[in-house]
């Protein structure tokens, strides 16, 4: 059985280019031009029993904003929600990320990047039942989150317990990017959500003992302005 995607995006040829390449890729496609087509879509679905299993959501819709759909579908559903938005919408985003969404794609995006990401979404699904990501390998690096071991080319790299909280805390949604505000919270407590330069220094050190060049990082990703993303394991 395919997967239906709810698509909310009010641009007519963005529209129908992402529902004929989702079409392609095998997805059922519910599109919605305005908040209130996607919230009577998703009612229906709902009702049909048939469900959602992601959303495209575009932010700046004719009748509002798309956090108003989230906040909405959020309060009954754990539905994966990729935001597709315009690079000026910085601030929306992070809200967005904070108030439950998965991932976020800034336009114009590639189709291949955008598939990418759904398959990332769907796969942490229900993470709050399932168990997220607890073993990475990427490239010369492996994490055993259980057996609290990493190794870079085959050697133990030492962490110390806050770098092991804080890369642990990306591994687990490995492939989507934490928001600042999130792995504060996390990793130092929900009193530290404004430090973000305790984010600033501890990334530095694990990119230091992790990244081939660390000022050119290839796993730990600053996603600017938003929060960051360990790139997605190799499965
Ligand atoms: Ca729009």
């Amino acid at each position: 059985m395919s997967l239906r995607v709810l698509l909310v995006e009010d641009e007519r040829e963005l529209r129908a280019t992402l529902r004929a390449a989702l079409d392609v890729e095998g997805y059922e496609v519910l599109a919605a031009a305005s908040l209130a087509d996607a919230q009577a879509l998703a009612a229906q679905a709902e009702r049909s029993g048939a469900g959602i299993d992601l959303v495209l959501l575009d932010l700046g819709l004719p009748d509002g904003d798309g956090s108003a759909f989230l906040d909405t579908l959020r309060r009954t559903s754990a539905t994966p929600v990729v935001v597709i938005s315009a690079r000026e919408a910085d601030g929306q985003k992070v809200r967005l990320l904070d108030g439950g969404a998965d991932d976020y794609l800034v336009k114009p995006f590639s189709l291949a990047e955008l598939f990418a990401r759904m398959r990332v979404a769907l796969r942490h699904r229900g993470t709050a039942v399932q168990p997220a990501v607890t073993a990475y390998r990427r490239d010369d690096v492996e994490i055993d989150i259980a057996a609290h071991v990493v190794r870079r080319g085959g050697t133990a790299v030492h962490l110390t317990p806050t770098e092991f909280r804080l890369l642990a805390r990306l591994v687990r949604q490995a492939g989507q990017v934490v928001t600042h505000r999130r792995l504060l919270a996390d990793v130092w407590g929900a009193d530290a959500t404004e430090q973000t330069h305790y984010l600033r220094l501890y990334m530095a050190q694990l990119r230091a003992k992790l990244e081939a060049e660390p000022a050119d990082p290839r796993l730990l990703l600053t996603e600017p302005g938003v929060g960051y993303r360990i790139v997605d394991t190799e499965g």
